[in-house]
């Protein structure tokens, strides 16, 4: 089931939320949407689904125009980050009711549900209600409703969002094995990078309401579109304007070809890795190093090292000069702590 979005903006009063959006989903793909809060991404889903409309632009759903078609003929599946199952039906009865509604025969219903939750692993759980289960076995739960009207497209908002995270590690691993056995399009709302760099075949960044690139998880992180999107996928150490990967910094005594002169400031080691606090002329930069490289070199405060780019890539001779403005991703606010909107269950 492919889906393609072309030129998408949706306004809420004078707020732009989606701003020329044009992605496409291949069949099969289970596609990350990954951006900070408020950046559009659940706005996007809900555009998907049908369960919001677009001002402008199309969805076509594997080459016909959806643009205009009702949810209920979409055949998607939804899942929220809070997930509200009816509290006073068994697992089974919850998982069961997509296909009660659709007055499946008992026998049909029973060999879908028992497929089911072997599935999620929740065979032992099928009695419980769903206050008697834990944070991850409810949002499994959730996504056995979801799967068990065959939809061909799974949209999930953040379902494990509300979960800690152990538990939210695991359930990633879990619904990437569960997406292959189920060959289903599958497309995933996130604000937390790693879990769309660990799950994704195709990552979208959106920010303030526009794609900023769109790509595989290791592209996007290694040649990210604008620092913006190398700055919110991972560490970054500023050489005035420009943003360089921590471990992409190479230590030593002595100089070579681009090196630039640096005292250490801190030496910190954390398990396998040391983060070296450097002062080049006046600007606070840090490198991570690998033990071995941290090995080789004597580290101390008040040391006089060089530092060069280790992919041989220029840095600015003069990097003391602060960017004044410079837009840093990482003061972003979690998802969690403003979203309360997202408690409402799909409509099976
Ligand atoms: P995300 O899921 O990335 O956190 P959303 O798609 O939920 O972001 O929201 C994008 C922006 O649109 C936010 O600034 C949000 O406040 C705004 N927005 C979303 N839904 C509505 C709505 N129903 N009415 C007004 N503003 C909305
Ligand atoms: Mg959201």
């Amino acid at each position: 089931m492919s889906i393609s979005i072309r030129h998408v903006t949706k306004r809420f009063a004078q707020f732009t939320a989606l701003d020329d959006v044009s992605v496409d989903i291949p069949t099969g793909s289970l596609t990350a949407l990954l951006g900070p809060s408020g950046s559009g991404k659940s706005t996007l889903l809900r555009v998907i689904a049908g369960l919001d409309t677009a001002d402008a632009g199309t969805v076509s759903i594997e080459g016909a125009d959806a643009t205009h078609l009702p949810p209920q003929r979409r055949e998607v599946g939804f899942v929220f980050q809070h997930y509200a199952p009816f509290k006073h039906m068994t697992v089974y009865d919850n998982i069961a009711f997509g296909l009660t509604v659709r007055k499946a025969s008992k026998a049909e219903t029973k060999a879908k549900v028992n497929q089911l939750l072997e599935l999620v692993h929740l065979e032992k759980f099928q009695t419980r209600y769903p206050d008697q289960l834990s944070g991850g076995q409810r949002q499994r739960m959730a996504l056995a409703r979801a799967l068990a009207v065959e939809p061909r497209v799974l949209l999930l908002d953040e379902p494990f969002g509300a979960l800690d995270a152990q538990v939210r590690k695991e359930l990633r691993t879990w619904l990437r094995r569960l997406h292959d056995e189920m060959n289903v399009t599958t497309v995933i709302v996130t604000h937390d990078q790693e879990e769309a760099m660990e799950v994704a075949d195709e990552i979208v960044v959106l920010y303030d309401g526009r794609v900023q690139q769109v790509g595989h998880p290791h592209d996007v992180y290694e040649h990210p579109a604008n620092d913006w999107v190398m700055s919110f996928l991972g560490p970054v150490t500023h050489f005035g304007d420009l943003l360089v990967r921590p471990h992409d910094l190479d230590l030593a005594h002595e100089t070579s070809d681009g090196a630039l002169p640096a005292t250490v400031v801190r030496v910190t080691r954390l398990g396998f890795q040391t983060v070296v606090d450097l002062d080049v002329q006046g600007a606070p930069i840090y490198a991570q190093l690998a033990r071995e490289a941290t090995d080789r070199l004597t580290l101390s405060p008040g040391a006089s090292v060089y530092v060069r780019h280790a992919r041989g890539d220029a840095l600015p001779a003069a990097p003391g000069v602060a960017v004044p403005g410079a837009v840093v991703p990482g003061a972003v606010v979690p998802e969690d702590a403003v979203l309360a909107s997202d408690g409402a269950s799909a409509t099976p």
